[in-house]
């Protein structure tokens, strides 16, 4: 869905949850984050992350949880991060989740 449609809040919320997960682990940590709202194929429930992008995704419904607001961009980021190193770590291929549970 376009961030335009989304409310003032919703997007001020987004914005919030990806400045503080860029805070927490370095700018490289998320580049572009997409909202969804229809129901997707996805490996993570509340978001996923794609790895030809790098893009990060998340469900429009987490911008209603402050919890899920900043634990769904930052598990998005421990994917995107793990996949691409980011200069500071070796980029690994295991990047994947390692069972449904951890999401
Ligand atoms: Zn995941």
């Amino acid at each position: 869905m376009a961030l335009r449609s989304l409310t003032t809040a919703q997007r001020t919320a987004l914005d919030d949850g990806i400045q503080l997960v860029r805070q927490a682990i370095g700018a490289f940590a998320l580049d572009r984050v997409r909202v969804y709202s229809a129901s997707e194929q996805v490996p993570c429930s509340h978001g996923f992350y794609s790895p030809l992008s790098g893009d990060v995704a998340a469900h429009a419904d987490i911008l209603l949880n402050r919890f899920r607001l900043l634990g769904t961009p930052l598990h998005e980021a421990a994917h995107r991060v793990t996949h691409r190193g980011s200069g500071r770590w070796l980029p690994s291929r295991d990047y994947a989740d390692r069972c449904r549970g951890f999401e």
